[in-house]
């Protein structure tokens, strides 16, 4: 697309291009895949964001969580695994899953995703053919709005809360803890987000574009800061999510008011939780992040692979039994399988798997 291509300075084209013809031709050629993985710009593009989006979380967000921390840690020693999840994440499994898994599956079918000038949105409004940044900004409040409604799922069903609660074991909320995820909800809400893409006709440049800044935006909304930007500040975040607003989303659950917690599940923009009454802006004094439930705040002694494990024993104990697609509050009992938090007694026999 036109706008996001003028975006980019000649500079970051010759990045591009050398990155291109050096390393990325090379490495595909000895891979044998050359012919199938895609074009080799696009590749090399995908790894300078990667970068770039490293470079915005090691050397921007990381150094304030040591100069304005929300909260006080003794070690940091909780947040090296979310660490690891961002780098296999960026380094590793997005840029293996698009150009070694999806680009050549598409080009078995018969081509990418389709790219057609007047399908989803500009076919019905024809108007937003002359209005691109105004029609980006569309996509980008029902993407956003879709994710709220599948944040909200991933609450509120207890097997998919069984892969989403990883996410929320972690007691130390840093500008890596975006990436801590299990990979098969991550591919579920993959699928969920590309099929709206498709529907709204958003060209795979411009979905790239709405996941970066998106991501961006949550690897922020994750870091340990404490921002004091006064009136500025109360603004802005009734715009757009920040720390703060997302450290409540991620607060331990309050014994006396127990759906203190079911709050904030915007991604980039408030506006849901407002609309939906969803909404905690900060009001009391920084709450402690984490989960209640033993079996999840577990994960905290877990390393990549396990907390991958043991996620999806959850979610196999969950979604296998009736009790796992009742919505509510659920914590894991015995054999993973979820036990609703009114209600204990309609919970199902164990899952006995073997160990890893
Ligand atoms: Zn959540
Ligand atoms: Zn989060």
């Amino acid at each position: 697309m036109q706008f996001i291509s003028d975006l980019l300075s000649p500079l970051w084209n010759q990045v591009v291009d050398a990155l291109s013809a050096h390393i990325v031709v090379p490495a595909t050629q000895a891979l044998g895949i050359a012919q199938t993985a895609g074009d080799p710009r696009e590749i090399a593009q995908a790894t300078m964001i990667a970068l770039l989006q490293l470079f915005l979380i090691g050397c921007v967000m990381r150094p304030l969580e040591s100069l304005i921390p929300a909260e006080h840690w003794a070690d940091r020693r909780h947040t090296t695994v979310d660490r690891n999840f961002t780098l296999l994440m960026l380094l590793g499994l997005f840029p293996i899953f698009s150009f070694i898994v999806l680009m050549p599956f598409a080009h078995l079918l018969g081509g990418g995703p389709a790219t057609d000038e007047h399908s989803g949105l500009k076919a019905w409004v024809p108007w937003f053919n002359d209005h691109p940044y105004l029609l980006f900004a569309v996509y980008y409040v029902v993407y956003d709005c879709v994710y709220y409604w599948m944040h909200r799922a991933q609450h509120a069903i207890p097997w998919w809360w069984a892969m989403h609660s990883m996410h929320h074991s972690q007691r130390q909320m840093s500008c890596w803890s975006n990436d801590r995820s299990n990979y098969v909800d991550g591919m579920l809400q993959s699928l969920i987000l590309a099929s709206v893409g498709l529907v709204m006709g958003v060209e795979p440049s411009e979905f790239a574009l709405l996941g970066l800044l998106s991501e961006l935006v949550q690897n922020f909304s994750h870091a340990n800061v404490a921002l004091r930007l006064g009136r500025l500040g109360k603004i802005g975040e009734r715009l757009f999510v920040g720390p703060r607003f997302h450290r409540n989303h991620h607060m331990l659950r309050d014994a006396e008011r127990p759906q203190r917690h079911n709050c904030n599940f915007g991604q980039v923009l408030p506006w849901w939780d407002q609309l939906f009454g969803t909404t905690l802006y900060h009001d009391e004094p920084l709450r402690r992040t984490g989960v209640s439930d033993p079996e999840v705040d577990a994960d905290n002694a877990r390393g990549v692979i396990r907390m991958q494990w043991f996620s999806t024993l959850r979610f196999i104990g969950a979604v296998t039994c009736r009790a796992g697609w009742r919505l509510g509050d659920v914590s894991f009992g015995p054999g993973y399988r979820p036990i609703h938090d009114v209600d204990e007694t309609k919970s199902c026999a164990p899952l006995t798997p073997s160990p890893p």
